[in-house]
């Protein structure tokens, strides 16, 4: 028989993601404050950005949030399993064969096309009602009903029977230059159209609530749908993002150690030689635990408060690191490492580093880590003036 043993799991892994819900907690109302008369969406897709999605969303709930969006159905079939009952809005196009679990479990569809229109307006008809948000694309290139087709695709919708628009939606292609207005502008116009009977509207993501408020022309928006800012790991392109608290640390553990003379090649390929007789440690941590492999011989970790370089070729498990010669730092066998995180370089770092963003860093952490949770802070307030 097979059973599942919790404390091995959760105990005995090497490497393991904490995650600070007073982190999350901190964001999110900062957020809140942020976005004005705007309700915050929590975006939870990717298992909350690699964070867990049903402690988020429960955090989340907590905090006052009342709607949720995920990526595809399967997602969203997990939290309402999982109990969430607020609105959850799919962001994937949906293939036709999905609708019949959108309405079996309650999932808001988003209408990506007049086809997808004419499929939803079936399903209601022969399965069950369905709610839809009709995405236009102003620019992204990606989904979207075109803003000359939205109108129309709005108002057939409306007249389907079983079928509510709940909302009407655009997406950024980039915040860091002026395309941003002109596909603020290309979506305030279909707003115009729809005239007084427009459905809630939406358009901000992280990047463009947290930009300068020039940048963030969309007044009268009903939604602000936020993934990386809740997580604490948005890059800003200037100086004027709030005080963001990372929720994930990434840490693992020294499994063995050892002094090698100078000359000694370290891991797959020899692509690091000791240049002095030093001290390295191997850690239970490589590319399977979703440590980026591109971080070979470029990496940093922290220990003790101090920072050591990852050398050689980053292994599927294990990794190693140049703790320097010995009497460097005092280190032994089980002690902890950051890999990211509070005590260790930012996501940020690591993403850079890596050649790559903080999302990817965060919702590539493998399922077999496990994640750890807090609800306290971890440290006393990082901004105790601040009034959360
Ligand atoms: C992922 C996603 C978001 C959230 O973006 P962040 O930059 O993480 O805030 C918002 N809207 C859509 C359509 C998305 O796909």
């Amino acid at each position: 028989m097979i059973t599942e043993d919790l404390d091995i799991d959760h105990a005995l892994a090497p490497t393991v993601a904490e995650i600070n819900l007073a982190h999350l907690r901190h964001n999110v109302r900062l957020l809140q404050r942020r976005a004005g008369t705007a309700a915050v969406m929590g975006v939870v897709k990717a298992d909350a950005y690699g964070h867990g999605a049903v402690p988020v969303a429960r955090v989340l709930r907590e905090e006052g949030v009342r709607h949720f969006a995920v990526a595809t159905v399967p997602e969203g079939v997990h939290l309402r399993r999982a109990g969430l009952t607020e609105p959850i809005l799919v962001f994937g196009a949906p293939l036709p064969e999905y609708l019949p679990a959108c309405v079996r479990h309650n999932l808001d569809v988003t209408v990506d096309s007049p086809a997808t229109a004419e499929a939803v307006i079936r399903t209601a008809r022969t399965v069950g009602p369905l709610r839809v948000h009709v995405e236009v694309d102003t620019g992204m290139g990606r989904t979207g009903v075109s803003p000359t087709g939205a109108t129309a695709v709005v108002r057939r919708l409306e007249r389907a029977p079983g079928v509510t628009v709940a909302g009407l939606y655009t997406h950024f292609a980039t915040i860091r230059d002026a395309f941003v207005v002109e596909q603020a502008e290309r979506f305030a116009a279909v707003v115009a159209e729809l005239g007084g009977e427009v459905p809630a509207f939406h358009a901000a993501s992280s990047g463009t609530l947290l930009s300068p408020p020039t940048h963030f022309p969309l007044e009268g928006a009903a939604l602000v749908r936020m993934g990386v800012a809740l997580y604490g790991i948005y890059e800003p392109p200037d100086d004027e993002a709030p005080a963001l608290r990372p929720v994930m640390t990434l840490r693992s553990r020294i499994t063995h150690l050892k002094t090698v003379p100078a000359g000694t090649s370290v891991s797959y390929d020899r692509t690091w030689r000791a240049p002095r007789r030093t001290r390295i440690a191997t850690l239970g941590a490589g590319y399977a635990d979703g440590y980026p492999r591109a971080l070979s011989n470029r990496g940093e970790v922290g220990l003790h408060g101090q920072r050591f370089p990852v050398v050689g070729v980053i292994c599927m498990d294990m990794m190693m690191v140049d703790l320097g010669p010995p009497g460097t730092v005092s280190a032994g066998i089980g002690d902890t490492v950051v890999l990211f995180g509070e005590g260790g370089p930012s996501t940020a770092e690591v993403a850079r580093r890596a050649g790559t963003i903080t999302y990817e860093i965060c919702c590539g952490i493998a399922p077999r880590v496990p994640r750890r949770y807090h609800d306290a802070p971890s440290s006393p307030p990082l901004f105790p003036e601040e009034s959360v």
